[in-house]
């Protein structure tokens, strides 16, 4: 062997030697590196899910506190069950006969007296009638005001008398938005005679200038969705005979309530709008579909914000499905009268909601507060006194101490301020 060769071999086991002892150092660099990316990966996704998400709202129309405990009780609810078992479960008394003046007491800390909306009809500012007040009748300050004053991001989505959209720190999407889309891409669904007349109407402001996202790509095809409620076992129609008779009742009370509007505001001759209310658009058998895309879909907007928008300090949504799917499987409104064999599929509509909402606290950090709020319970019953609306429910993923066994909607706002401490 040459000296050159041997030189070769003793470095070679030079090397290996020192190679084999820095084995441990190594391991550890590459341990730590590891670890790095982990942690990085981790903290992106940690960065995605909103941060600075400190409260999450969510708003169910109809949801019955009878039903919530029957079904929590039978564990058909195990999200909603999960906040209740942290936190607390209670009431909500409605102090108004219509859902619109009940939310926005709810967004304004006021009695409908003060805040306005007293109807589900209003007069607008060209003296027509209108269904689902427009946001410019409110005449107190919001939620979204107060938050936008003291410069917390917040978005809020489909509430009701949000349309023309307000200016606020974040984004907003008014009632209109999702039915609008969905009307877009399905054109066969909306009634000819009205339908030109409502995208002319609704033209701007369904949601606000910051809101980037389009939300016509996220609706899914009609057949995926007629898809999905069957696997769901939720009807994808309504009963002929239940329409028949729920659009009795409705023309009933939609003439008294007419009648009344025409006299609070001093009206001879209205001139009534009947394309401004979304669901004279549809045929109503067939309000189960927009229904059922109006709920998912302020979930889906909200998830994909929620990850896209870090800021974001306060997030509230709002779902009409579950009141409009109960309106008509029993509009009766009573819970064993004769269409008791849908209360199943009403059961069914209830775990889709809480299914759902899963969804979207899956995409929350640990520390956001969740409050779950309807504004009355099934069957509103418009010929009986107030007294006899049935409650619906008020849940809050933690300790809020109110010593008593419902709140009435204006409180809703007062608690939400103490949980932000504002
Ligand atoms: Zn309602």
């Amino acid at each position: 062997m040459g000296i050159l060769q041997k030189f070769i071999r003793k470095s070679k086991k030079k090397i290996i030697a020192v190679l084999i002892k820095k084995r441990s150092e190594w391991l550890m660099i590459l341990f730590f590196l590891m670890s790095f990316q982990l942690y990085c990966l981790e903290f992106r996704r940690f960065e995605a899910s909103g941060t600075s998400l400190k409260i999450l709202i969510i708003g169910i129309d109809g949801a019955d506190k009878e039903i919530i405990e029957r079904l929590i009780n039978s564990n058909d609810l195990p999200n909603i069950s999960s906040l209740i078992a942290k936190g607390e479960f209670y009431g909500l008394k409605p102090e108004d006969r219509w859902s619109t003046s009940i939310w926005t007491s709810m967004l304004t800390g006021k009695k409908s007296n003060q805040h306005g909306i007293i109807s589900f009809v209003s007069v607008n500012k060209y003296a027509q009638i209108v269904l689902s007040p427009p946001s410019y009748m409110r005449k107190t300050e919001a939620l979204w005001d107060i938050l936008t004053k003291k410069n917390i991001k917040s978005l809020f989505i489909s509430f009701p008398c949000t349309w023309p959209v307000e200016s606020i720190h974040g984004y907003m999407v008014s009632q209109i938005a999702i039915p609008k889309a969905f009307f877009y891409k399905n054109p066969n669904m909306v009634k000819k005679s009205l339908s030109q007349k409502f995208f002319s109407y609704y033209t701007r402001n369904c949601v606000s200038n910051s809101f980037k996202w389009d939300i016509l790509t996220m609706i899914p095809p009609i057949e995926a969705l007629i898809g999905e409620m069957n696997s769901l076992n939720i009807p994808v129609e309504f009963p002929f005979t239940n329409v028949m008779i729920e659009k009795k009742i409705v023309r009933g009370w939609y003439k008294k309530e007419l009648q009344r509007i025409m006299h609070v505001y001093n009206i001879k001759k209205p001139i009534v709008l009947p394309y401004t209310t979304i669901f004279s658009l549809i045929d109503s058998k067939k309000l189960p579909l927009l229904s059922y895309i109006s709920d998912k879909l302020s979930i889906d907007i909200a998830i994909k914000i929620v990850k896209e928008d870090s800021q974001l300090e306060v997030v509230a949504l709002y779902m009409p499905g579950l009141d409009i799917f109960q309106e008509y499987l029993l509009p009766d409104g009573r819970l064993n009268g004769f269409y008791k064999k849908n209360l199943q599929l009403i059961f069914n509509y209830y775990r889709f909601v809480d299914d759902t909402i899963g969804r979207l606290i899956k995409n929350l950090n640990k520390n956001t507060k969740i409050i779950i709020v309807s504004d009355h319970g099934i069957g509103i019953d418009l010929v009986k006194n107030i007294s006899d609306i049935r409650e619906g429910i008020f849940i809050c993923s933690e300790k809020i101490n109110l010593n008593k066994e419902n709140i009435v909607p204006d409180e809703v706002f007062d608690i939400v301020l103490k949980i932000l401490n504002l």
